[in-house]
């Protein structure tokens, strides 16, 4: 008997790619290599792929038509953003049969609701562009990262992102109300909800979120808006080390905790890093300290600089901070930034560097680094570390660059030995293994290594429910 499956998949790509260009239209369909190139590989150049096209659906329906059409021909799929991730999991495989969905075109907003705080917005805008709608409604989307030109809200959410305010706002997972989701069968789930309460049985919502574009393609989002912040201070802090660092942390919690935003630790080597290769950057602070803070409040009342300056005031009373800059205007504020948002492009022009995203309880991020430093080093004598981020998460980027003058490629050929020693540290202490940039592919081999067998059994039945097929980016996370 006749199987359309079957006879399907024995096509050559050519004829999945023209298929798909009934749907999208040829000109949204992309087969050339040299066209490609830039969908094929991600930032750090950890991974590089090869697909049969490129599909750049324009509607929910179109998502919805290029599934079930991968369903029927059990074609793979690759959902793509605004391919900024950082563990390899938008990057299709070196086999070339995988499609690359890549939701850019779909970047309109559906709906801006002030009086509800929503706003409902289609998953390939860019997260710079949610932040500007949400800033032309007259509210706040706080969601920060140094990507945000180029990563889609629906790429943060599938990788469910932190980013810098964090702190105060929680993770990409806690400012949505409701999704649309393209289900691996072509069906769609439409749970664009701007309800905060809704109990009406299991909250499916979350499953998607931080699913890594494994269990369905995120094409809508309701997103929750927040009163404009009326007043920001922004103050870098220069501190004997990072025990200091957390013991201003929790002065902070007593005295401003309503309107701390941002709470960032920075190392010496990594101003000295964006000092030396970086873009009009300068040191904010007379003197070299051994570690910073970036540390930003926001509120609505007036003050705020007034007490983010009390605040460091009492610091230097307790001897917790040696010196500061504090900057209330948007340009210094800007200024005192720039330091931090370089941290993670300047890195590459000291040679290889071995990244570990990774977060601990916050009370042990110092005990932590000291292990992880001492470690390291002992197994790789001059082996630099680059540990900074969201100390005020317990969320730190402990990264390891390479020893002046070593040979980049011998260095980083020890990635998985370095992480090794690094992962064992985040277990004594009780942590993770990715606190923000997922698991894609990078992380997949680990994961039965630090997951509960039990929490990891129950993801793949979840995956084998949502996608019987495993069409949905194979190969990564399970
Ligand atoms: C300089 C720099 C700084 C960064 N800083 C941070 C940071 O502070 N915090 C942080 O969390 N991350 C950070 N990142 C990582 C990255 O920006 C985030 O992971 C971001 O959320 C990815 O969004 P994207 O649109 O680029 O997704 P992509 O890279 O395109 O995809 C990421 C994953 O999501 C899936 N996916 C994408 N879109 C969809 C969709 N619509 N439906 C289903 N699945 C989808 C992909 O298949 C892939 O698995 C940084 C990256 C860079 C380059």
């Amino acid at each position: 008997m006749f199987n359309k499956a079957e006879a399907l998949k024995k096509l050559p790509s050519i004829n999945v790619s023209a298929q798909l260009a009934a749907i999208v239209g040829q000109k949204n369909i992309i087969t050339d290599h040299v066209a490609m190139a830039n969908y094929l590989s991600e930032p750090r150049g950890l991974f590089q792929g090869r697909a049969a096209c490129v599909v750049r659906p324009g509607s929910t329906a179109e998502v919805a038509a290029i599934v079930a059409f991968c369903a029927e021909t059990g074609t793979k799929i690759v959902p793509q953003g605004g391919n900024t991730g950082l563990v390899g999991g938008q990057t299709p495989s070196e086999r070339g049969d995988e499609i690359i969905l890549s939701l850019g075109r779909m970047d309109k907003v559906r709906e801006v609701d002030p009086a509800s705080n929503t706003l409902i917005v289609e998953a390939g805008m860019t997260l710079a562009q949610v932040r500007a709608e949400a800033e032309n409604a007259g509210r706040y989307f706080p969601l920060s990262l140094p990507a945000a030109a180029f990563c889609t809200i629906g790429g943060n959410l599938a990788t469910n992102a932190g980013g810098t305010a964090a702190i105060a706002y929680g993770v990409a997972r806690d400012l949505v109300l409701g999704l649309e989701v393209v289900l691996a069968d072509g069906q769609i789930l439409s749970d664009l909800s701007k309800l905060k309460k809704n109990n009406t049985g299991y909250d499916l919502k979350n499953i998607f979120i931080g699913s890594e574009g494994t269990l369905g393609i995120i094409t809508a989002v309701v997103l929750k808006l927040f009163p404009k912040p009326r007043a920001m201070a922004t103050a870098f802090v220069g501190l004997a080390d990072p025990h200091a660092a957390l013991r201003l942390l929790n002065l902070a919690r007593e005295r401003v905790d309503h309107e701390l935003k941002t709470f960032e630790l920075i190392p010496r080597i990594a101003v000295d890093f964006v000092l030396a290769h970086g873009e009009a950057a300068r040191d904010p602070l007379l003197a070299p300290h051994t570690c910073y803070v970036l540390l930003e409040l926001a509120g609505q009342s007036k003050g705020v600089d007034e007490r983010l300056r009390g605040l460091i005031e009492a610091a230097h009373e307790r001897g917790i901070i040696a010196e500061a800059a504090v900057a209330v205007l948007p340009d210094a504020r800007k200024d005192l930034w720039r330091i931090r948002q370089q941290i993670s492009d300047v890195q590459a022009c000291e040679g290889g560097s071995i990244k570990h995203d990774v977060s601990v309880p916050i009370a042990d991020v110092p005990a932590f680094l000291e292990e992880v430093e001492r470690a390291v080093t002992e197994r790789i004598p001059g082996a630099r570390l680059v540990a900074f981020g969201h100390l005020g998460d317990g969320n730190i980027h402990c990264n390891v660059s390479q020893p002046i003058g070593a040979d980049e490629a011998a260095f980083v050929a020890r990635w998985d030995e370095v992480n090794e020693i690094v992962h064992a540290i985040v277990a004594d202490h009780g942590g993770s293994i990715s606190a923000e940039h997922g698991i894609g592919r990078l992380k997949r081999a680990l994961l039965p290594r630090v997951k509960d067998p039990v929490a990891l059994e129950l993801m793949r039945t979840l995956k084998r429910t949502l996608d019987p097929q495993g069409i949905l980016n194979p190969g990564k996370v399970l």
